[in-house]
């Protein structure tokens, strides 16, 4: 699926921005010539889009790479697979391996909250470790707290990510399975991706520095990152002192580095966005997820987002077709219609990217795509109708830089990077169907 671009490299018979049957020549990793019939030079060497729609690369603007490599080889506890506590059983007692499972998007709807005891009453012979599937929390069973050397009257962890990992060591095949994850990625046509682990450090980064990723890699992260936004998690149920939280978005701000808010309730949102008002805006800023967000919040983005500093929106739209169901039933009525919104951001002038925060959601993009498409749930339902974007704009949520998600989607034009997702057909036809099968070749230099 994936191919390094050569030096000298003709890309043939593609289409180019709606017009059919150009060659694309490019030199040291740019776009050098864009025509019909340009002669392939000696020693060039030529890729066949025969006749497909040749996009730029896709950016995944919010994903958990090493979490994503872990949860590949993780039992799901979650739904839609695991949707009852007989079938978490089942789920957990087919567990691959004789020593740690690791379970991950788990929901209360399957079991209620999980503790130490029911878990052991499911499964008390081997370690097991269950991931919430907000991310935030751990479920343990006694052996798994033992090993941990955890005392742990309830089995339940929050945010105990980065613990976890020091005490588990990661293991030796963890590098082959996230350079594997890094090829699936490519196989949907994604040559960039943002890491948006609050946990990411300069471990992390000197990590990343050792892989051979098919992605250039846009990581956010703790206080000792020097670049990259800092990452700023918001929980309703523990919130910072406002005054701290606009002098450390101050502090970050003083250092260079934007800031990017994780808020997933409306009192996050509102929360984020008065520290961002009172400590000032700077270019890069961001809003992760902003899942519920009401006129009143929108009009106040709006004017945190004064002068030219637009505060951006990374939405994942795949959430209302995976978790849709369950918004239905969890979520006041009054939300659904501003559930991870698309359009109203946009007619808002809100810069706004896309990302599909994999491992937590799907991380093959297209379904993102057609999910802001569509906006249909799993069973059928439609969740803010008001809120459908065209296939451009959805596929543009996914073009745009990797270094500024709500920017102009990148085009393919001369100077443009080597860094390519070959569809293949034409967009007019594929643009009715939006899947990851479309793609036949991804390139990057
Ligand atoms: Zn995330």
């Amino acid at each position: 699926m994936y191919s390094a671009g050569a030096d000298d490299l003709m890309i043939v018979n593609a289409e180019v921005e709606g017009v059919a049957g150009l060659n694309v020549r490019c030199r040291d990793g740019r776009v050098v010539e864009i025509g019909r019939g340009l002669a392939i030079a000696p020693g060039e060497d030529t890729l066949d889009a025969r006749g497909g729609a040749l996009l730029p690369g896709l950016n995944d603007h919010h994903i958990h790479l090493f979490s994503l490599a872990a949860a590949r080889r993780s039992v799901p506890c979650g739904p839609p697979s695991v949707t009852t506590r007989a079938q978490l059983g089942t789920a957990l007692e087919n567990a691959l391996g004789d020593d740690w499972i690791r379970g991950v998007g788990y929901h209360e709807s399957v079991a209620g909250m999980l503790d130490k005891q029911s878990l052991d009453e499911i499964r008390d012979d081997r370690p097991v470790r269950i991931q919430h599937r907000s991310g935030k929390m751990w479920f343990v069973n006694s052996l798994a707290a033992q090993r941990l050397g955890i005392e742990t009257a309830s089995g339940q962890l929050f945010r105990l990510d980065t613990l976890l990992r020091e005490r588990l060591a990661e293991d030796d095949d963890l590098i082959a399975a996230v350079e594997d994850t890094s090829r699936l990625l490519a196989s949907y046509g994604v040559t960039g991706i943002t890491d948006a682990t609050y946990t990411n450090d300069d471990t992390t980064e000197a990590l990343y520095q050792r892989l051979e990723l098919c992605q250039r890699v846009n990581l956010m992260g703790d206080d000792s990152l020097r670049t990259g936004s800092l990452k700023i998690m918001l929980d309703d149920a523990a919130l910072p002192d406002l005054d701290d939280l606009r002098e450390r978005v101050a502090r970050a701000h003083h250092r260079g580095r934007p800031v990017a808010f994780h808020c997933v309730t409306r009192t996050e949102l509102v929360f984020a966005l008065a520290a961002l008002r009172d400590a000032g805006t700077t270019p890069g800023d961001r809003i992760e997820h902003a899942a519920v967000t009401d006129g009143p919040t929108l009009r106040l983005l709006r004017q945190v987002s004064r002068d030219d500093h637009h505060v951006t929106v990374v939405t994942q739209p795949n959430f209302i077709a995976e978790r849709g169901d369950q918004y239905l039933e969890d979520v006041p009525p009054e939300d659904h219609d501003t559930l991870y919104r698309c359009r109203g951001f946009l007619d808002a002038g809100i810069p706004l990217g896309g990302g599909t925060d994999a491992p937590y959601g799907d991380p093959d993009p297209w379904a993102a795509i057609r999910a802001a498409v569509e906006r249909q749930t799993t069973r059928g339902e439609i969740l803010g109708e008001d809120e459908t974007l065209t296939p451009e704009q959805a596929l543009g949520l996914f073009l745009t830089p990797l270094d500024s998600p709500g920017g102009p989607p990148r085009r393919v034009v001369v100077g443009a990077p080597v860094d390519f997702c070959v569809l293949g057909t034409r967009w007019e036809e594929a643009r009715d169907s939006l899947g990851a099968e479309l793609v036949s070749r991804t390139v990057r230099h």
